[in-house]
């Protein structure tokens, strides 16, 4: 099986190096090969997204990536600033599913804004469509009404863009507890309408897993009233990349969340949900546990390695129940580690 690893910017080659000693040590047959991304994609060739990179990407059965951005490209032209890549790839790939985990290990239950006893055991998945909607919908722009200038943008699905994200989150539940939230805004919007006809329709095909449907408003006050009600929630790209960063912010610990971004055949770019955290780069304190989570993620996923995925997922449980602590998941009494301890830390779990 090949990957292709983009380590990127910033933190991203910290947090990747951890991640690959991880996927070694399992002795599975893994062929992983490195390729610059992002500002180390434009320093390599000009280019966040060098055709090299992108051909690499493509061979690939799965892609792990770190992060890129860093503020020396901020001033470049659109095109070349290395968040550029993220898009680059999601397109040329067809990367269309999003899925987000968020759960609260029960040693991190301090972690959370929320009190413990709404975010203990938190389990949910988040399922948000990434190629539609409002962000690519045409006619957009900005034009001159009535001696004023006017923003539009066009908010747009299509029956088969809404039916094959939801397989995707209907697949995913029947792996879970077999519950599925659809979140749209199905009393205003008529993209919601026909998003929720559609959904509703998909789910006779799934009778062992049971539909909810939800205004997008009211799950943005449940996440926080109660977010263990939810299994699994889909949801378009507009309402799910709000959604998504809402439940992150759930567990308190951005430095832990796993993402994958699957194309219609299950093969998936792997990431932290967090970026490439500039102020901390080079000091060896960022926690590689997010990375390390996304590489379990791919083996589930993508490389059908799900007893292997697993096993990255008991040793990280072990190694935060053993009281072993990057600084930005601090609590009471435990073990203060860098970057390469904690990555050494999950080796010796494993
Ligand atoms: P960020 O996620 O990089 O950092 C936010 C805060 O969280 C920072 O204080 C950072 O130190 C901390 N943090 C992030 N990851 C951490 C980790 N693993 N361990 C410990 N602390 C961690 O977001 P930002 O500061 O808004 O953006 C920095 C750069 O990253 C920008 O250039 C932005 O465009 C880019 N970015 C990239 C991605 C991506 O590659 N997918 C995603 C978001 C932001």
């Amino acid at each position: 099986m090949k990957v292709a690893v983009l380590p990127g910017d910033g933190i991203g080659p910290e947090i990747i190096a951890q991640a690959l000693k991880v996927l070694r040590k399992l002795g599975l047959s893994l062929e992983l090969q490195e390729a610059p991304v992002g500002g180390a994609g434009y320093e390599s060739s000009s280019d966040p997204l060098p055709p090299a990179t992108l051909a690499l990407a493509k061979a690939a059965d799965a892609i792990l990536f770190g992060a890129v951005g860093d503020a020396r490209y901020d001033k470049l032209p659109r095109a070349k600033r290395p968040e550029q890549a993220i898009l680059g790839l999601r397109k040329e790939l067809g990367l269309f599913a999003n899925l987000r985990p968020a759960q609260v290990h029960p040693e991190l239950v301090s972690a959370s804004a929320l009190k413990a006893e709404v975010v203990a055991g938190l389990d949910i998945l988040i399922v948000r469509e990434l190629t539609g909607d409002i962000y690519f919908g045409e006619p957009k722009g900005i034009r001159e009404t009535d001696g004023e200038r006017e923003g539009f943008d066009t908010m747009r699905y299509r029956e088969g863009e809404i039916r094959r994200i939801a397989r995707v989150a209907f697949d995913a539940a029947r792996k879970r507890s077999k519950r599925v939230c659809s979140v749209d805004k199905a009393n205003v919007l008529e993209t919601s309408q026909l998003w929720r006809e559609v959904v509703t329709a998909e789910a006779a095909k799934y009778p062992d897993v049971e539909l909810s449907h939800m205004y997008v408003d009211n799950c943005a006050m449940q996440l926080v009233r109660n977010p263990k009600q939810f299994d699994v929630i889909v949801t378009g790209n507009l309402f799910g990349d709000i959604l998504s960063d809402e439940a992150s912010m759930l567990t308190g610990s951005i430095g832990m969340l796993p993402s994958a971004s699957l194309d219609a055949r299950g093969k998936g770019l792997y990431e932290p949900i967090h970026g490439s955290a500039p102020d901390i780069a080079g000091r060896g304190v960022a926690n590689p546990l997010a990375t390390i989570l996304s590489a379990a993620m791919m083996l589930r996923y993508s490389l059908g390695e799900a007893q292997a995925a697993g096993r990255i997922e008991a040793a990280v449980a072990k190694v935060l129940k053993a009281g072993v602590r990057t600084a930005d998941i601090p609590t009471a009494g435990a073990r203060k580690v860098g970057t390469q301890e904690m990555g050494d830390a999950v080796l010796a779990a494993l």
